[in-house]
């Protein structure tokens, strides 16, 4: 791309003698040409355009065909989208990297105990030699009364040590050879902020929740440092496919930054990244959160502003700070001003307020955007009310930092949001009202709070910039998918009928500005993407069918047929031509 634009920059310093054969498109020469589409851009201005001119990774033309047409060199290469859907490239604003390994087993379409039983002693069999068996994806219906326990993974693996996280990693489920392993015992006793599960017996049921984790966690070997980087390749390919432009790390460490500068330099980097640094530096992203050992100084962030002035390029950048303030509703984790109903467990505050408001204003102060992970509504108060200290000590303002998830907000908090600028970063697919959701989480939550959790149309009725995230890999990263659960807020077989709390929908156009131009302003790169207009990269997907006009039942059937980064195929789909 830049020899390209370097060869048209010497030709129009050549033609600047010979004005008859002025450059056709002043502002670069056409590469590519998209004709014969329907292309919502995003941009309030121009909402809808034909065509498209891209000149090296940047967009040089928007609008009809005609026009832009006109624009063309004679080697301009031009592709006819044949009337096809055209959106600016999607943003997933809340992400996980590395990811799964490639060395680790999928259970996140399991539905069943026996699928699950099945699938684990597959990849048993198929992998002899891994000394441990890793995986991730499951959810507690699948167990019968939805308790997790050890004996349904030792019925089929028993000589091998297995962790398998759930599917939104806060709680993971051990075998017998592996709570051996890690000599975890009816002794062994809750870390803070974790539980060890025991049974009736005192014996503990191989169920670990939030930082107990860590008891299995150090005992796993890691990946070695190629298999972590085939990993994160294979990835990436498979985000480009899925329409991904762009994404957010949430909880970054210095190591998987390096991952990603290795991809940048061997050209396999197919999306642009953002970074959220771990809010407490030299922390892994599996920790949670608990009482400082004290305050967190300027001296101890510096690696992160040094990584900071590095990377702040349009493919990698360092950006923000990830925290986290509290775990989830399904584990009872997520803190709530009052108890899961039937119980009398209200979660927990990962963070002391105190430390929690000092550690955000130092970062506000040196010009980070927080980004804290809120799920329950006290936990949601507490995060905005760091936001509020830090402006208000600091004196500053424009900050936009986030909520991550913002699940079961309280609605007098909204307000607070939007006078204080703070963004609402939500997750579609937990409003997919599968098993767990209707026998676990909205039990939990109760009459009073469910109808409102994980409702998209509150933010945007209160005028909070929302932008859209998969917390991948807890879930599925394909924006499709998850445009097809804001909008619907049915499962893929249409269940419930009319939608769980139909009240929270968004229309299609709202959900694609959360995937796409919100989520460039959530990483302050609104100035050069996440719309399509002119003077902006050349970032977008090209789709099977008009999200803006098929029955929304249909969404979840769309696929994407190219996607562009940058004035590049990033994918391309064997059917389209
Ligand atoms: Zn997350």
């Amino acid at each position: 791309m830049r020899l390209k634009t370097m060869f048209s920059a010497l030709v129009a310093s050549t033609l600047l003698t010979v004005p008859a054969l002025a450059d056709p498109a002043p502002g670069g020469h056409v590469d590519r040409l998209f004709v014969n589409g329907h292309i919502w851009t995003g941009d309030d201005a121009q909402p809808w355009a034909e065509a498209i001119a891209v000149s090296g990774d940047t967009l040089i033309g928007v609008g009809s065909d005609a026009d832009v047409k006109a624009m063309a060199a004679p080697d301009t290469a031009v592709t006819d989208l044949a009337g096809r859907f055209v959106t600016p490239g999607f943003q997933d604003t809340h992400i996980h990297f590395p990811g799964p390994s490639i060395n680790s087993v999928d259970l996140s379409d399991v539905k069943t105990l026996s699928q699950f039983q099945s699938r684990l002693k597959d990849f048993a069999a198929a992998h002899p030699d891994l000394q441990w068996i890793i995986g991730k994806g499951w959810g507690y219906s699948i167990f019968p009364k939805q308790i997790a326990d050890r004996k349904y993974i030792d019925a089929v693996i028993a000589d091998r040590p297995v962790y398998l996280a759930e599917r939104d990693g806060h709680m993971g489920l051990a075998n017998s050879a592996a709570l051996r392993l890690a000599g975890v015992t009816a002794a062994t006793q809750d870390p803070p902020n974790g539980r060890v599960m025991k049974g009736k017996n005192g014996e503990p049921t191989g169920e670990f929740k939030e930082a107990a984790q860590a008891l299995i966690h150090s005992k796993i070997p890691p990946d070695s440092e190629e298999v972590r980087y085939r990993s994160l390749v294979t990835h990436l390919n498979e985000m480009a496919r899925s329409g991904l432009t762009a994404a957010h790390d949430a909880m970054t460490t210095p190591e998987i930054v390096e991952l990603f500068e290795r991809a940048l330099a061997d050209n396999q980097l197919k999306l642009r990244l953002r970074f959220a640094m771990v809010m407490i530096p030299g922390e892994g992203p599996y920790s949670r959160q608990h009482r400082l050992q004290r305050p967190i100084t300027e001296e101890d962030v510096a690696p992160y502003v040094h990584l900071r002035d590095k990377l702040h390029g349009s493919l990698l950048k360092v950006t923000s700070i990830k925290g986290v303030l509290d775990g989830t509703v399904d584990a009872m984790t997520a803190s709530m001003s009052e108890p899961y109903v039937g119980t009398n467990v209200s979660g927990i505050p990962f963070w002391d307020s105190d430390e929690l408001n000092q550690t955000v204003a130092l970062y506000d102060k040196l010009g980070f955007q927080v980004m804290l992970h809120g799920i329950g509504d006290r936990a949601i108060s507490q995060g905005l009310d760091a936001f509020a200290y830090a402006a208000k000590v600091n004196g500053t303002a424009g900050r936009r930092h986030r909520i991550e998830h913002a699940e079961v907000p309280r609605l007098e908090d909204l307000k607070r949001f939007h006078d204080l600028g703070v963004m609402a970063v939500t997750t579609p697919m937990f409003a997919n009202p599968d098993e767990t959701v209707l026998t676990n989480f909205e039990p939990l939550l109760g009459p009073k709070r469910a109808p409102h959790a994980d409702s998209f149309r509150i933010f945007d009725d209160a005028g909070i910039v929302q932008a859209f995230s998969s917390d991948w890999d807890a879930f599925t990263f394909d924006p499709i998918q998850e445009m097809a659960v804001a909008v619907t807020r049915q499962t893929p077989d249409g269940k419930p009928i009319g939608g769980w709390y139909p009240a929270g929908r968004i229309s299609v156009e709202a959900a694609l500005r959360h995937y796409t131009r919100d989520g460039a302003y959530a990483t302050f790169d609104e100035a050069e993407r996440g719309t399509l207009t002119k003077g902006k990269l050349a970032d977008f997907v090209v789709l099977s069918q008009d999200l803006t006009k098929i029955d929304p039942a249909k969404i979840r059937q769309t696929k994407v047929l190219l996607t562009v980064m940058g004035g590049e195929d990033t994918w391309r789909s064997p059917d389209f031509h």
